[in-house]
């Protein structure tokens, strides 16, 4: 369906605020078209394991950046925290079922959280991809293709 997709970042934005720490906030920077195609319960499930990831891998005080590029054909994605970073020796494994990086310490999760956000993105055609640092911060880029979905003609 057609979502209106600033609005819909939004809310669920301060649905996840909620989760955040002391002085950490989750800032929306958006640009291009106002409203996609995209599959609304899987988009959700992708912001929401990325968003969260982001809170809960950073420190008080250190906001989180959801960017937004949608133009006709893809949607860009990049959600961006200045967190403890993905040591480089576990990035061939952050995407693998049940898998926790080394430095994830106390932190609680189960390690299916991107293992899902890859299958929905592979489901709804797109890509997922990450750049990260020890102690600088991590950023997740997804792009989702945004196109009207084909007329079932029934004769
Ligand atoms: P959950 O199933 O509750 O999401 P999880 O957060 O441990 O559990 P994933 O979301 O799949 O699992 O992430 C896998 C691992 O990758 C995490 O345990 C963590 O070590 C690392 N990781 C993921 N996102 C980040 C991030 N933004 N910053 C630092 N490490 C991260
Ligand atoms: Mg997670």
């Amino acid at each position: 369906v057609q979502v209106e997709l600033e609005a819909f970042c939004k809310n669920l934005i301060d649905e996840i605020q909620g989760l955040c720490k002391e002085k950490q906030q989750i800032h929306l920077q958006y640009g291009g078209n106002t409203e996609v195609w995209l599959d609304k319960q899987l988009l959700r499930n992708i912001l929401f394991n990325l968003l969260s990831n982001g809170i809960k891998y950073s420190d008080a005080g250190k906001n989180i950046v959801l960017k937004i590029k949608a133009e006709a054909g893809s949607v860009e994605m990049e959600v961006i925290d200045e967190g403890i970073g993905i040591p480089e020796k576990d990035h061939p494994n952050v995407f693998d079922r049940f898998f926790r990086a080394h430095n994830a310490g106390a932190t609680q999760g189960t390690g299916l959280g991107l293992n899902i956000v890859k299958d929905y993105v592979t489901l709804m055609g797109g890509n997922v991809t990450f750049s990260s640092e020890t102690g600088k911060g991590t950023t997740f880029f997804v792009r989702l293709p945004n196109v009207m979905p084909a007329q079932v003609k029934m004769d």
